[in-house]
């Protein structure tokens, strides 16, 4: 590590409960993947010693959040839980309305389902997947228009999740009747898990309001993307989480939020605007797909913990442990050179994939092949970002190619410092034997959102130079080696 390595993330919490692990075999890991088809989506969590697959919905809640469980009245109608839930959303964000979901897809639902219409456009820095299915579904069309450094894994950048606020103008001045809302999300998943500064923020809504568009945040990431203002953003030092999202918030007239994610629930969402006469629509498509509002799909006792964990996520303390894990692992691997996008992101570290295997072209996976060794390796399960989870769409003219990465999503307040070892290590044995990772093809998929339930097979491209039908296997690993 160099001398200005991050220092050792400490762990703002002691552990109070503990859930077993264990780590396959060589022999179950292989077996694992072959019935899961080489989609990590389909092993089962016993086949997984460290689960990076995503940070959704796999946070630990804290003593507070279980005890606020507790304290859930099951009411059909009224609950008291659904009246703390709505204030605390109401206080950290000043969006008046608050209809909660059972999580952030469902909010999506509600308002591409109210808001758009066939043909349109939705801009947005980059749409997360299910925000892209999401807007397809009503027969729009999805626009990344992030900053051009968002895609390059290499550039250096403070605030990548940026949106290129001339784009947005252009597509404004040219075809304005023809975009029912601007999207912006906080931090910018699918491009790295990059923020966005106040100063873009301030922009962007300067834009929607001159042209009367509503602008509406996906919020998930808002706690993260707040610490990075601060950090990052001249004149922002000295304010608090809350005061900045305050900010953030007072800038757009709503958002849908996950609250798996900067909610430290493990199920939850809502949608929140200050548009009183789209509440009525939103309530409609909800009765019927979620249930009613002051519940929203949700246990009364989930809202209860939500509005607990939507606190806890501005703790400085446990933001700076959290994204001093991201950086910590990143540094680990700065020591043998292992490519992931600059700067390290808020929830993950994402490896770019084209540079880890330079040998495979795009249409040989590279980021699903680097994800199933690495789980050969040492039981880590990651996730393609990448050529499977976005390829099947066409992108839009002037879009660069998606970026082939491989996201390792860190849960909150879940591993430690030596478990991040533990991942650092496994990614090296993977790097050291690179050169002999062969290429993946796709076998079978649906149409939409085909990384979930993908199959894959090893490529023809490396069957036809290699004359063997099965990628490379790694050295075998012992317990006592790592
Ligand atoms: C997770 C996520 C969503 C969808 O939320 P779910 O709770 O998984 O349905 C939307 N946008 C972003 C940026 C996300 O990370």
């Amino acid at each position: 590590m160099s001398p200005d390595a991050p220092p050792l993330p400490l762990e703002p919490f002691r552990i109070k409960a503990v859930e077993r692990l264990h780590l396959p075999t060589r022999e179950e890991r292989e077996k694992a993947l072959a019935r899961a088809g080489l989609n990590l989506f389909n092993l089962t969590s016993e086949e997984v010693f460290i689960d990076l697959l995503t940070d959704s919905g796999t946070s630990a809640m804290s003593d507070r959040q279980w005890a606020a469980l507790m304290t859930g009245d099951e009411s059909y109608a009224g609950s008291r839980n659904f009246v703390e839930f709505e204030r605390t959303v109401q206080d950290l964000t000043g969006f008046p309305f608050v209809i909660p979901t059972h999580q952030g897809r469902a909010a999506e639902h509600l308002l591409m389902s109210a808001l758009l219409h066939p043909g349109e456009t939705v801009p947005n820095n980059m749409h997360f997947d299910t925000t892209q299915a999401h807007v397809l579904r009503q027969g729009a069309r999805p626009l990344n228009l992030a900053i051009p450094e968002a895609y390059d894994p290499q550039v250096d950048h403070p605030f990548k999740g940026n949106m290129d606020v001339p784009r947005l103008e252009e597509l404004l001045r040219s075809n304005r009747k023809n975009v029912p809302l601007v999207m912006m999300t906080l931090t910018n998943n699918t491009g790295g898990g990059q923020p966005a500064s106040l100063e873009n923020l301030r922009a962007i809504s300067a834009v929607c309001r001159a042209q009367k568009v509503p602008f509406y945040l996906d919020m998930c990431r808002w706690a993260e993307n707040a610490y990075f203002i601060r950090e990052r953003e001249h004149g922002q030092e000295g304010r608090s989480i809350r005061e900045i999202g305050r900010e953030c918030f007072g800038l757009a007239d709503g958002a849908t939020m996950s609250a798996k994610k900067d909610g430290l629930v493990n199920i939850g969402g809502f949608v929140a605007t200050r548009d009183a006469a789209l509440v009525p629509r939103l309530k409609e498509t909800l009765i019927t797909f979620e249930g009613f509002p002051t519940y929203g799909g949700l246990a009364r006792r989930d809202l209860a913990a939500m509005a607990v964990g939507l606190l806890e996520a501005t703790d400085l303390d446990y933001l700076e442990h959290r994204i001093g894990q991201v950086r910590y692992l990143a540094s680990l691997l700065d020591a043998e050179g292992i490519p992931y996008v600059h700067p390290p992101g808020g929830h993950g570290l994402y490896l770019d994939a084209h540079r880890f295997l330079p040998h495979l072209s795009a249409s040989e996976l590279p980021g699903q092949s680097l994800v199933v060794e690495i789980y050969r390796e040492g039981a880590v399960r990651t996730c393609e970002v990448g050529g499977v989870m976005f390829g099947s769409e066409k992108p839009a003219p002037g879009t660069p190619p998606p970026l082939e990465l491989v996201r390792l999503a860190i849960p909150r307040r879940v591993y430690t410092a030596s478990h991040l070892h533990y991942v650092a290590e496994t990614l090296k044995a993977v790097w050291r034997r690179r050169a002999s990772i062969g290429g993946l093809r796709i076998i079978e998929a649906p149409e939409r959102l085909r990384h979930f339930l993908a199959k894959f097979g090893p490529s023809p491209k490396r069957v036809s130079t290699t004359g063997s039908t099965t990628i490379t296997r790694g050295k075998a690993r012992s317990r006592a080696n790592m």
